[in-house]
Order: structure tokens, then sequence, then C-alpha cells
């Protein structure tokens, strides 16, 4: 049986809803390393933090507390900051646009990271992310690269919000996820790039489920 299952790829492939159908079909705890990045851009934007200060950066680092847990009603895990239940506030497209740029701070991914390698501390963990194969968990046992076209990831990304209530053009959302991949795969600090061990998974053309056996049969393997 694998440990850690790293899963990186683009913006909007399916990585969290695979992730957490994988954690649960395996019986490991999944991790979101992409909701820490949104509430700690979701923290600096409330507190008006100035990201060209540096020791106002860190001072807000330290006040961020972030913590994952589960609806018992929807059965859903759900993201903490400071207490506060903030999962619907870290998916609306004020953090999706200004995430990328707080992700560029080495302090901020210095501090994630090591949070994040905490968090793997568990026996059997699925993470995913931009770099938890290169950077977070480089001895993971198994290492997935998603992968899935733009117009595709758009879509579906699409009627997400759309089930959630909330209504998107699919042009905004189409800027939305090449402007982060763009800012993600040209950034300094551990940019978004394929571990050489990675395996590659294009969802294009896999339903959802498809998707799902892919990586689970890779772990089982
Ligand atoms: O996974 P999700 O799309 O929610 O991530 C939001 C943003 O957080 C990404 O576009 C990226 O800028 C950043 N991120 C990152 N490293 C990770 C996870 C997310 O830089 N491991």
């Amino acid at each position: 049986q694998k440990i850690v299952i790293a899963i990186d790829g683009y913006s909007g492939c399916g990585k969290s809803s695979t992730a957490k159908a994988v954690a649960l079909k395996l019986g490991y705890t999944y991790i979101d390393s992409g909701a820490m990045y949104r509430a700690t851009t979701l923290y600096f934007l409330k507190e008006k933090v100035d990201l060209n200060n540096p020791d106002e950066l860190q001072q807000a680092l330290k006040k961020i507390q972030i913590a994952f847990k589960k609806n018992f009603q929807t059965g859903k895990q759900e993201t903490y900051l400071n207490g506060m239940n903030v999962e619907d506030a870290i998916r609306s497209m004020e953090v999706s646009n200004f995430v990328s740029e707080v992700s560029k701070i080495k302090s901020v991914r210095t501090d994630l990271v090591h949070r994040q390698q905490q968090l793997g501390k568990a026996k059997g963990v699925v993470m995913d992310g931009r770099d938890i194969g290169t950077v977070v968990f480089p001895e993971a046992e198994l290492k997935i690269f998603m992968t899935a076209d733009l117009e595709i990831r758009a879509k579906r990304r699409q009627k997400e919000l759309l089930e959630a209530g909330r209504e998107v053009t699919l042009e905004e959302i189409i800027r939305n996820l090449s402007e982060r991949d763009e800012i993600d795969s040209t950034r300094k600090e551990s940019p978004l790039l394929r571990a050489d061990d990675a395996v590659e998974v294009d969802t294009s053309h896999l339903n959802f489920e498809e998707q799902v056996d892919r990586i689970v049969d890779l772990a089982n393997e």
C-alpha cells in the first residue's frame, strides 16, 4: 500500500474532487493545499496586508490558523480560517483572481509547505496542489500530473460554480484559469511542473469515475 499520493496539475483539472474520491476509496486523509493558499489570500485581502512589506507579511502569517473539518451533515470537508468556516468565501472569484499572486511569495510558500508537511504525517495521505510531488513530498510513493483541455476544464468549473449557486461566464473562467496557469508555471518559487517520476493523467476524455479508478489502480499496483 502507498503512503503519500501527490496530485499536481493545472487549475481546474478536477484535482481536488478526484483526490477526495481517491482518499475516500483508499481510506486515506485528503489535504487540499490550494485551500490553504486560498485561505491565506482571503486573510490578506480582509486585513489589507501589504504584500510588499516583508515584516507585515511575516506577522500576518503568524496569525493565520488553518484547519480542515468534516461537516457531518454533508459529509464534506470544509476549510476553517482562525475558527471561521471559509469554505465558500475562499472559492469566490475575488480570491481566485488574487491567489496566484499571493502564491508567488517566497515567505508564504515556505510557511505553507511546512504546514503541509506536518499535515502529511498522517498514515495515508492524498494531497493535491501544484508543487506536491516536486517540493512538499518529493518522496511520495505515487505522483500524478493531471492535465485537461482548457475549454473542457472551464466548462466543468462553470457547472460546478452553477451547482454552488454562482453564475460566472465561460470567458471569465477561461481568463482566470489561464492566468493562474501562466503565473503558477512561470513563477520563480517552485513553479508548477511535472515531476520526472509523475504519471501523467489527461482527463479531457475521462469521466469522473474513470479518472478516480485510474489513480486508485496505480496506487494498488
Ligand atoms: O488548487 P486550487 O486551484 O484551489 O489552488 C489555488 C491557487 O493556489 C493556484 O492557482 C496556485 O496559485 C496556488 N497553489 C500553489 N501551490 C499549491 C496549491 C495551490 O501555488 N500547492
